[in-house]
């Protein structure tokens, strides 16, 4: 065997039809351990294989060769003389040399392929188990993201009940005297803007202590509560009523001047004194003031409060425009 072959990066060997070795290079020898190649030469091919693999390579190796006259790429492994499995990668070729069947074989070493292989094998099990994990992370993120939308509109709902609660009487459903008294300011601040005329009603309930003295004070609350329903259903969609303290309410009407104000009040004052809660029926006074160019919220509700007065001492269940006071 010429030098080049022998030392050939790969082991090569050739046996008979029989099954004998013929040839092998330094290679394969240095592959199963053997030192001299009188140890494999003459011997039988089997001779280096375990019981398994002889089973093998009758059932596959020599019935394939014999039919097609080759085999390739044959994970196979020889055995050493100390028992050492030695993993190759097996091609054959039989062919006919000098009136002879010779079987050639050459044989790659396996062991770093393996090795790799199972790296391979480890790195995608531990990605794959990273994969897992991410996605199992994912799931519990959107979990989490939705649990926070949700929260996050509880919070939204929450803190709408509390501006609610936070501008509302309790008692009658109306606005209370703090969200009014911000209203007042808003409202006259537009209508100045815009050149157009605020109005504004005080609306107080005739000798309602009676009521209260007479029936008692959950008679009083029920009264209120009636009162203030109808003063709503009375001011239209743009009036804005509110609770100014205990009998007291007050009327916002945006864009209505001082006859048009006048008439509404008349309205609501009819209303009133035509309606009855259960078997109680009140009247209430109003005093109304109309904007000028230079009046204030202060002077607004003064002088409303002027005109409730005139109509208070005018002997009750009537209107009085501020406008029309004596020295207004
Ligand atoms: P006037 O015609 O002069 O306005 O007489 P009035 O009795 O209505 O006025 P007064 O200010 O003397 O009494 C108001 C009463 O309103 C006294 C108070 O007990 C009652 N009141 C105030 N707030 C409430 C409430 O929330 N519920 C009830 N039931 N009564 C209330
Ligand atoms: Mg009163
Ligand atoms: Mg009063």
């Amino acid at each position: 065997m010429d030098n080049q072959l022998d030392r050939a990066p790969g082991g090569y060997f050739s046996f008979s039809e029989s099954g004998f070795v013929r040839s092998a290079n330094r290679t394969f020898l240095d592959m199963l351990g053997l030192r001299e190649d009188t140890a494999l030469i003459g011997q039988h091919i089997e001779s280096v294989m375990s019981v398994t693999n002889k089973m093998f390579f009758h059932t596959y190796f020599y019935p394939h060769i014999q039919l097609y006259g080759h085999v390739d790429e044959v994970y196979f492994s020889f055995r050493t003389a100390d028992k050492q499995n030695v993993p190759v990668l097996l091609n054959g070729l039989r062919q006919e040399r000098d009136g002879e069947i010779s079987i050639d074989c050459v044989a790659l070493l396996m062991r770093k392929r393996l090795a790799y292989e199972k790296t391979a094998l480890r790195s995608k099990r531990e990605l794959e188990e990273l994969y897992k994990e991410t996605r199992e992370m994912n799931g519990q993120l959107q979990l989490l993201h939705a649990e926070y939308e949700q929260k996050q509109l509880e919070l939204i709902e929450m803190n709408r009940r509390l501006e609610t609660l936070a501008s509302t009487d309790p008692l009658t459903g109306l606005y209370n005297r703090r969200f009014f008294q911000e209203r007042l300011r808003k409202e006259r601040i537009s209508c100045s803007d815009n050149g157009s005329r605020l109005s504004l009603l005080i609306v107080d309930i005739d000798h309602f202590k009676k009521i209260n003295d007479t029936y008692g004070h959950p008679a009083g609350d029920f009264v209120l509560t009636g009162l203030a329903r109808l003063l709503r259903e009375e001011a239209g969609s743009s009036g804005i009523c509110a609770r100014f303290g205990g009998e007291e309410f007050v009327v916002l009407l945006p864009g209505l001047d001082r006859s048009a104000a006048a008439a509404a009040a008349e309205r609501i004052r009819g209303a009133i004194e035509a309606a009855t809660h259960g078997s109680h029926r009140v009247t209430v006074s109003i005093g109304v003031e109309t904007s000028a160019d230079d009046s204030t919220e202060e002077s607004l509700l003064h002088r409303a409060d002027l005109a409730l007065y005139a109509s208070k001492t005018g002997g009750r269940n009537r209107v009085t425009h501020a406008q029309d006071l004596s020295g207004s």
